[in-house]
């Protein structure tokens, strides 16, 4: 398989991690594509995570933006409220098929912790998350929903006791316990396989989208939006598209409180491109080259890198990056809100916040996807503080 994407992605890891990465790939091509995996992964999408999800036509949003007729992928209806447990399902059935009996993951705010915490129950697989002392703090709820799905939470207490320290701790366990452990990896970032294979087990998004518009407008859309932090939920449903070049595609990142004050997550709006995780793509560094702490007021979009097929596809111009704010993404929360009664997460509410300010340009006949990537429950508290402060 090629490791890169163009000039980005490879494996850039110690000799031991090598290995072992080595051996995913093997399993992951020999197995992945084959029909029993297939018919098992399919079946617990169905009957597990409730898939397909809708594609639902928001016609109140339409007719208040005045422009295309938009579209909502409904990832935040299936299983655990977002797009995350598609990716948990497949690589936790490659884990019991390589015979492993023990899953680790990483967490920062601790959603891709509950998505694999809820994986290991299903399959009935050992579970150890680690995470930083201080996102523990911050993110208590979340470590009791991990504790009473039955996984461990292990506290990280090196460097500065967050994501990326906790990311440092799970690959050494990997290397350590390679012989009876499988780390799942969150989104399409890391070292060779996993940006590809996150990617395989998200695509299905797109291909349901695309069966889905046909059926209901005989044809395919305009434009498609998704929100991108490291970009699972973005490629997974532009992934089916790609071909389609008359297609308009846009990856929104967060920017947080603008770009120029320094507090954003936009790996694009950097335009660096360095070593992070394993992987070479597009990072947010300072003048030294080190990777610079990403800020935004959503959890889920606060990384400082890219995956690595997202760094290609904006250089050979086939996807469009663009930012919104915190404020431009809270925007867009609010309206879904109250014109669709559907509350969305922060995440996805910046995909929502860049709709907002080119659909009422576009004309009646066009059609828009946007991805709605999950649900809001677990942000109403931040969208309290928000709007009392702002309000
Ligand atoms: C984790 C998360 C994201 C960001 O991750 P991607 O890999 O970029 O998709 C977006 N939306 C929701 C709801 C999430 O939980």
């Amino acid at each position: 398989m090629n490791k890169n994407f163009g000039n980005y992605g490879g494996q850039y890891v110690p000799e031991a991690l090598a290995e072992t990465l080595t051996k995913l790939e093997k399993a992951f091509k020999d197995y992945c594509y084959g029909e029993e995996f297939k018919y098992e992964y399919k079946k617990y999408l169905k009957e597990y995570v409730g898939r397909p999800s809708l594609l639902y036509h928001a016609d109140r949003l339409t007719k208040l933006l005045g422009g295309a007729k938009i579209y909502l992928k409904r990832e935040d209806l299936n299983h655990t409220g977002a797009h995350k447990i598609n990716n948990v399902i497949g690589q936790i059935l490659l884990a019991k098929h390589m015979g492993k009996k023990r899953v680790i993951a990483e967490t920062g705010a601790g959603q891709h912790g509950v998505a694999t915490a809820t994986g290991a129950a299903l399959f009935n697989m050992e579970c150890t998350i680690f995470m930083g002392a201080e996102d523990m703090r911050r993110q208590e709820l979340n470590v009791f929903k991990m504790e009473m799905l039955g996984a461990k939470v292990q506290e990280v207490t090196s460097g500065t006791s967050t994501l990326k320290d906790a990311v440092d701790m799970a690959f050494e366990e990997y290397v350590n316990r390679a012989d009876d452990t499988f780390y799942v990896v969150g989104s399409v970032v890391g070292p060779h396989p996993y940006p590809l294979m996150v990617r395989e087990f998200q695509k299905v998004i797109g291909e349901e989208t695309k069966s889905q518009i046909m059926e209901l407008e005989g044809r395919l859309p305009d434009y498609l939006i998704g929100c991108v932090g490291g970009g699972s939920n973005a490629i997974g449903l532009f992934y089916d598209f790609l071909k389609h070049e008359d297609i308009k595609i846009i990856g929104v990142e967060a920017g947080g409180k603008g770009i120029k004050t320094g507090f954003h997550a936009s790996a694009f709006e950097d335009e660096k491109v360095g070593i992070i995780h394993g992987m070479k793509t597009y990072m947010m560094t300072d003048d030294e080259g080190n990777i610079k702490p990403a800020y935004s007021i959503s959890a889920g979009l606060d990384y400082p890198g890219v995956g690595p097929e997202h760094a290609h596809l904006k250089d050979i111009g086939r996807v469009k990056y663009v930012s919104v704010t915190d404020d431009e993404a809270m925007a867009g929360f609010k309206l879904l809100s109250k014109t669709e009664g559907i509350i969305p997460a922060i995440e996805s509410s910046h995909a929502l916040g860049y709709a907002a300010s080119i659909v009422p340009k576009m004309n009646k006949e066009e059609i828009v996807v946007i991805n709605l990537s999950g649900r809001g429950d677990k942000d109403v508290n931040t969208a309290y503080d928000y709007f009392t402060k702002v309000e």
